[in-house]
């Protein structure tokens, strides 16, 4: 059963528990009222109408009186209820009507009194009985439903209690499973990332020596190449320079990925930042024949921020603005201050541009814009790298585009 459906179940089995007690407990409520409302009706109204008779009887004998007999005597013919109560009733009446025709008479008016006296209370005697008989069962049904519902309760405690007991374990413990099997997969994963980590680090230096190796061996001094020679190197020169970015890149993603960005912050002058990545990209560039225009605001403050980190970010949109644009296109590289606190670098190229639905997810770990761009080389990590390492300095990244106009990426850093 599934942990969804085992929570539910449980809490049903409560509700149901709940619901049985109630019900109970409302059942001889229900049945305790309709017994003391029957000796109600059919009892206690027919004694206080006699009763009243009687009084009546002890008053003078006028009209008025005579007829709140009558309506008293009328009032109890219609609420007989108990065995012989009817003929009494009866009989009381036969005795009202000679008692009213005695008018006269005082002996006769004594005699039929005390008759009719004695009539009313056979009819109290009769319905007293019936009310110490039906008080009897009302008092039965109370103990009864006491003892049911004592007994249900103590039933319902102990379940409940066995509930309280068993059921957090019963639930907890694939919740306990899921959350082992969690952390191994977070242990594993970890450990994956620490193995790139160390493997891009390890790959870094022997690459670095085999560029080394090409400067020298394209180097006159060391002996003359020729021309296909020189074209392999170029293309030996080329993909190191690329397994160099991309172990550089694996790296930085698995210091993100285990959340250990180290950030070194320093006070520098944007220009420093904005000089060294043109210079770093200036062959490139080149090679592409593709121009950075730089523009500085007057009077910039210095930057507060991790200048490798920051320089890298820098590296990265210039490389993707020169990547993504055409032959003999420029770029605009620009930085100025916002706001009162912050600096803004912003690199603007005239390229393919970016489709809207793709904006927000350029900064997506490995997404590529499927299409046009799809054949470029790239790992996809590069934006979502950047956008980590801003985010680590409290910065802000993000971009502008229109299709086939071209895009511009710009983040802010603090001043300090
Ligand atoms: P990649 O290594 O593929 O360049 P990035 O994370 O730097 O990885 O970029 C992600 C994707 O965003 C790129 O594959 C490309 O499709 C798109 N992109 C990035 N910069 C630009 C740009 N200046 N113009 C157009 N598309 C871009």
């Amino acid at each position: 059963m599934s942990l969804k459906n085992k929570l539910r179940a449980g809490i049903c089995f409560l509700f149901l528990l709940a619901l049985l007690c109630s019900g109970l407990a409302a059942y001889y409520l229900q049945r305790l009222s309709s017994e003391s409302n029957a000796i109600l009706k059919d009892n206690y109204r027919s004694i206080t109408y006699t009763q009243n008779i009687g009084n009546l009887l002890d008053a003078p004998l006028t009209a008025a009186n005579l007829s709140a007999i009558q309506a008293n005597l009328t009032a109890q013919k219609q609420n007989v209820t108990e065995i012989g109560e009817r003929q009494l009733t009866r009989s009381l009446q036969n005795l009202f009507n000679s008692y009213q025709k005695a008018g006269g008479n005082p002996a006769l008016l004594g005699q039929l009194s005390f008759k009719m006296r004695a009539t009313i209370d056979a009819i109290v005697r009769i319905n007293m009985k019936s009310i110490e008989f039906k008080g009897q069962i009302a008092n039965n049904t109370a103990k009864h439903g006491l003892i049911i519902i004592a007994l249900m309760g103590s039933f319902c405690f102990l379940i409940g209690f066995s509930f309280l007991v068993n059921f957090p374990d019963y639930i907890a413990t694939p919740v306990t499973k899921l959350a082992e099997g969690l952390e191994q997969v977070t242990i594993k994963n970890e450990a994956k990332t620490n193995l790139i980590a160390t493997i891009s680090h390890e790959l870094k230096t022997p690459i670095s020596s085999i560029k080394m190796s090409l400067k020298l061996l394209e180097d006159s001094r060391v002996g003359q190449v020729n021309t296909e020679q020189r074209q392999l190197i170029e293309n030996i020169t080329d993909d190191t320079q690329r397994l160099l970015q991309i172990t550089g890149e694996l790296l930085n993603m698995a210091q993100v990925e285990t959340g250990k960005i180290q950030l070194n912050f320093g006070s520098a002058h944007p220009k420093d930042i904005v000089d060294y990545a043109v210079k770093a990209l200036k062959f490139i560039a080149d090679q592409r024949r593709v121009s950075i225009k730089v523009y500085y605001d007057d009077n910039l403050p210095n930057v507060r921020a991790d200048l490798d980190k920051t320089t890298w970010v820098l590296i990265n949109l210039l490389s993707n603005a020169i990547k993504y644009s055409s032959e003999n296109a420029f770029i605009e590289l620009s930085v100025k201050k916002i706001r009162s606190n912050s600096i803004e670098f912003s690199v603007k190229d005239y390229g393919k541009g970016i489709e809207p639905q793709y904006l927000d997810r350029v900064f997506e770990r490995y997404f590529k814009i499927p299409g046009i761009n799809s054949g470029q080389p790239g790992t996809g990590l590069g934006l979502a790298i950047a956008k980590d390492f801003i985010e680590a300095q409290a910065g802000k990244i993000g971009v502008e585009s229109q299709l086939n106009q071209g895009s511009r990426f710009y983040f802010w850093l603090a001043v300090g």
